[in-house]
């Protein structure tokens, strides 16, 4: 009879989350997890259970600032092992483990419109669901129709499109679940205009933002007085610096790693464009970008 490897064989002890984020950016996770398949992804939840270890969910790191210090507790990334994913007429499945990208540009080919306005939003679909991430006009939530989840404890829940609510940047998954996989219905669409909307979208995406640098996309989501970015730059902020972070002079709410920025340099940047948006126009800047392993009260003026 073959042996069953211990779950805990197959963890990364003190793994850099420089390493898995765009900012390349973050100290040491204690635990880094990257199971094979479900079974492994219930089996290293169950142990973390089991041992009082706090569990922190990834993708592709695009949306997130980790700490300098770290993280106490497992991460459990699942981009490089749950990627399935098929069209069959206009009906699409993808593991959440698939780049975002791939699916944009996979659905275009066959002629399904519903995603390529998302064309150049980095990162997996379960980041990408979790954020409800959009660009253009478009949602990724627009043509969802479910979603498969497994809950701390190791069990896997299939929700309908009645029990996912989402807004600008946000959705209702419990932060106590990870997404595994989901499937779309997209419509057929005459493929020139796709593409045209396709165009339209990586042409507004290189002429927008400095995508020649490290960064997480837009720090802040856009208030409802106006665009984020529009404040930063009236405060004067374009350029401002503190060690290798900046915030652009390209796009103001894109703040940049063009060196070996430290997340302490990005925390500076990002409480003072928020104090002085607050101060010079009375509007509060609240976080888009995901933050791990800070202090309670870090990003609080
Ligand atoms: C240059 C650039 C441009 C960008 N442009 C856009 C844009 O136009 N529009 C936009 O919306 N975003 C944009 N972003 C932000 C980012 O690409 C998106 O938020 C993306 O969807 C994040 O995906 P990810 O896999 O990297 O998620 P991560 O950054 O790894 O995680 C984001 C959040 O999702 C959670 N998470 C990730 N995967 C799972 C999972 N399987 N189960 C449960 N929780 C999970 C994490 O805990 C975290 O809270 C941009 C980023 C960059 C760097």
């Amino acid at each position: 009879m073959i042996k069953q490897m211990k779950i805990e064989n197959k963890f990364l002890k003190n793994e850099l989350m420089s390493k898995h984020t765009s900012y390349r950016i973050g100290g040491p996770a204690k635990i880094f997890f990257t199971p094979a398949n479900r079974n492994e992804l219930i089996q290293g939840l169950k142990y973390a259970k089991s041992n009082k270890i706090n569990i922190f969910f990834i993708g592709s790191g695009s949306n997130l600032l980790v700490s300098d210090r770290g993280i106490n507790g497992m991460v459990i990334s699942i981009k490089k092992n749950f990627k399935n994913f098929s069209i069959n007429n206009n009906k699409v499945f993808a593991e959440t483990g698939t780049m975002l990208g791939r699916i944009v540009n996979s659905t275009i080919k066959e002629g399904l419109t519903g995603l390529e306005s998302l064309v150049g939003v980095p990162g997996t679909l379960g980041g990408a669901l979790i954020m409800n991430a959009g660009a253009y006009g478009s949602e990724i939530s627009n043509y969802l129709k479910t979603v498969e989840v497994v809950t701390k404890n190791g069990i896997i829940k299939k929700y309908q499109s009645d029990d996912m609510k989402f807004s600008y940047r946000n959705s209702n998954f419990s932060d106590e679940e990870i997404l595994i996989s989901a499937e779309f219905e997209l419509n057929k669409a005459n493929k020139e205009e796709i593409n045209k909307k396709k165009i339209h979208a990586n042409k507004g995406r290189r002429s927008s933002q400095p995508l020649k640098f490290r960064s997480a996309g837009s720090v802040f989501k856009n208030p409802k007085e106006g665009p984020a970015g529009y404040f930063i730059e009236k405060a004067g902020l374009k350029g401002f610096q503190s060690g290798n972070a900046e915030i652009s002079e390209k796009h103001a709410n894109f703040f940049i790693n063009y060196g070996d920025a430290k997340a302490e340099d990005l925390v500076k940047l990002i409480l003072t464009a928020k104090k002085s948006v607050k101060k010079l126009f009375n509007v509060n800047l609240e976080l888009e970008i995901q933050t791990l392993g800070f202090k309670k009260g870090t990003f609080e003026l």
